[in-house]
């Protein structure tokens, strides 16, 4: 059936919007391919807006591994801001994507990438716009596949009636499962409608698929099981892992935005998972083993990209990027090629005992030396324990007391509050840290124009972590515990005026963690939420603690739960779990074990360089560390041929 572009009927709206640049597409490097050509359509969709979805790498790889498939076409949709959303109403335009202007509800898969939970409202929004039932039990054959993938996917429970399946764990190869699966379906003429389809789906046993598993729960509230209900459908749903990352160069050609996104630069990701072991980590837990790049895959990619693109910096991205085996190789190298072209470098994410001086020079030799970033989290050595954040203060004392002394005069600590065990002595010790990095800085550089910013985040526990069943702060205790700490700094008279202090109140963390850890019985809460008028629960200015409280209140009224029950419960080892069912690979005993450990205060060492703690995700999921050094070069492609004499 021949789909037209919407861009008619948008066109006229978006002089009346704010920024409608957003809406028009054409972006370098984006594809718009043969509709009638093609077999199977994924429209894509990071639920954000546009500055914050376009630069999401796993959509930017996604969306260049399905296009360079000949008969597959992927195009890209944004949550559209309210202005936007209300002419569509009233003038009747469907969700479209940005590459073709196509109703979203023609394509055959609708997938979203979720980061983060606060999406869902966005979620639901993007569905009703689209035309399509906002529940799964209500679609026909004529409606997408909607498919949620990304972290927050490893708990798909609260949006369990919404999506029709989930996948969990690396997308590149589980894209293309799926798009063979979707082709042979329709070729054969969609035999079973789409409940076969989804079938055929649920048995590989890597997609999740909701409808097929029944949850019974006890007469306190707590699951009493999750089970299949139809025969062939496997009972644990494995995540997926690409273990060759160099066979898997993408993005290749990213997207250069039209409008101001987020990020502006190039991004090469050096190396997925970590084994560092922090216990608040659901990114490091679900992303295991370990898999590099080698150097000389980064280079390619980096040469590729910025020639495709015209960015003027690169970000090596991981999640803890210090931390690649030739670090140092990539960052001089890179540095060494790029220095006639000013192309920046940037680690975004950078451990205080993986920092080294020669490092950040490398890094900053072509470009800005701004500020430095370090994560210790914990404020004092005993909650360091707790977490397995293994960093010393006389570590960081001495790292940033280097920086300081290498010329940088910003450095910016960040912080969780609301830690299991904390303390406010705890959390008081981060103003001690405060000024022992000021007073440092000031001796070092012998001036008393040095900064340090202490920035904080509410601890929210996540699935799949051993904090999974630990009890979280209530907004109330989180908020007094900054406010004490926040006095503390203003306090000091010698070093607080060169202390900034950054932190968010618990409220939007509360319901994270409702949204993190919820069952099937948060749906009801989400759906209210969004009829409230509820979007963008990821920006405090359009984030309502009160609907959600209101609407959570109203919605579990029959049920023996609360808020306050998903949130500050701490549950016991015995208790299933809403995503026992989702296998991160991670063993249950060992996660429990590790969080026993978390309240001795012991801490685990990083496989990657001590023996197999067994976790239980290599056996599971056959696979292995991969690191270097693989002694491969960098090759300095770019050589500039000397002057000949004449
Ligand atoms: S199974 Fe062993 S080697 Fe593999 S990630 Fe877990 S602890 Fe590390």
């Amino acid at each position: 059936m021949p789909v037209e572009s919407l861009f008619p009927r948008l066109e006229p709206l978006l002089p009346q919007v704010q920024k409608p640049i957003q809406y028009v597409g054409g972006e370098l490097n984006s594809t718009v391919k043969d509709w009638d050509a093609c077999a199977v359509r994924w429209a894509l969709m990071y639920p954000d807006a546009y500055e914050v979805g376009l630069p999401n790498q796993g959509v930017m790889i996604l969306y260049e591994v399905l296009n360079e498939v000949a008969d597959v076409l992927a195009e890209r949709t944004y949550a559209v801001w309210g202005d936007l959303e209300k002419l569509m109403r009233e003038h009747d335009v469907p969700q479209f994507t940005v590459d073709g202007h196509r109703p979203v509800g023609a394509f055959d898969v609708f997938g979203l990438s979720f980061s983060t939970e606060l999406g869902y409202t966005n979620m639901l929004n993007a569905l009703d716009l689209a035309g399509i039932p906002i529940e799964a039990k209500d679609r026909t054959e004529d409606h997408p596949i909607v498919l949620a993938g990304g972290h927050a996917a490893f708990n798909p429970e609260p949006i369990a009636d919404f999506i029709d399946c989930a996948v969990v764990g690396d997308g590149e190869q589980a894209v293309l499962q799926i798009t063979d699966i979707i082709r042979a379906w329709k070729a054969e003429g969609r035999p079973g409608g789409r409940d076969e389809l989804l079938f055929r789906l649920a048995v590989t046993g890597s997609v999740y698929v909701p409808r097929f598993y029944d949850v019974d729960y006890l007469e306190d509230g707590r699951i009493q099981r999750v089970a299949p209900n139809r025969s062939g459908v496997p009972w644990r749903v494995s995540k997926h892992t690409v273990m060759d990352l160099d066979e898997w160069p993408y993005p290749k050609q990213p997207l250069v935005p039209l409008a101001e996104t987020v990020h502006e630069r190039m991004s090469v990701e050096i190396f997925r998972g970590c084994t560092r072991g922090c216990r608040f980590c659901q990114a490091g837990m679900i992303t295991r083993p370990v898999r590099e790049r080698s150097i000389e895959g980064i280079g390619a990619m980096v040469d590729k990209g910025l020639k495709a693109t015209g960015f003027e910096e690169v970000g090596l991205l991981s999640l803890s990027s210090a931390d690649h085996t030739e670090i140092a190789e990539v960052a001089k190298g890179l540095a060494d090629r790029y220095t006639d072209d000013k192309i920046g470098l940037s680690l975004p994410s950078t451990r205080v005992d993986a920092f080294n001086i020669d490092l950040a020079n490398e890094l900053t030799r072509n470009g800005r030396r701004s500020g430095l970033t370090f994560a210790p989290e914990g404020g004092s050595e005993r909650l360091r324990k707790v977490i397995n954040k293994m960093v010393s203060e006389e570590d960081l004392i001495r790292t940033v007391a280097t920086a300081y002394g290498n010329g940088w005069r910003q450095v910016k600590l960040y912080f969780m509050v609301g830690l299991p065990t904390e303390t406010d002595e705890d959390v008081l010790q981060i103003a001690d840290m405060a000024k022992k990095v000021i007073q440092k800085g000031r001796e070092v550089s012998g001036s008393r124009d040095i900064r340090c910013t202490v920035s904080i985040g509410g601890f929210v526990p996540k699935p799949h972590t051993p904090f999974q069943w630990a009890p979280q702060l209530d907004p109330a205790a989180t908020d007094a515990r900054l406010h004490k700490l926040r006095d503390a700094i203003r306090a000091d008279r010698q070093y607080g005026k060169s202390i900034g202090f950054r932190y968010h109140d618990g409220k939007p963390g509360a319901i994270e963690g409702l949204l993190s850890r919820g069952d099937r019985r948060i749906g009801r809460v989400i759906r209210a939420v969004w009829e409230d008028g509820g979007r963008f629960d990821g920006w405090s200015e359009h984030f309502s603690y009160d609907r959600w409280v209101r609407c959570a209140d109203k919605a579990l009224a029959d049920e023996p739960v609360d808020l306050d029950w998903y949130t500050t419960r701490e549950r016991e080892w015995n208790e299933v779990l809403p995503w026992d069912h989702l296998d991160s690979g991670l063993d249950k005993d060992w996660l429990w074990e590790d969080w026993q450990d978390a309240l001795d205060e012991t801490e685990v060492d990083d496989c990657r360089w001590s023996p197999c703690f067994d976790c239980g995700v290599c056996p599971q999921m056959g696979t292995e560390i991969q690191i270097g050094p693989t002694g491969q070069k960098l090759l300095p492609l770019s050589v500039k041929q000397p002057a000949t004499q004449h």
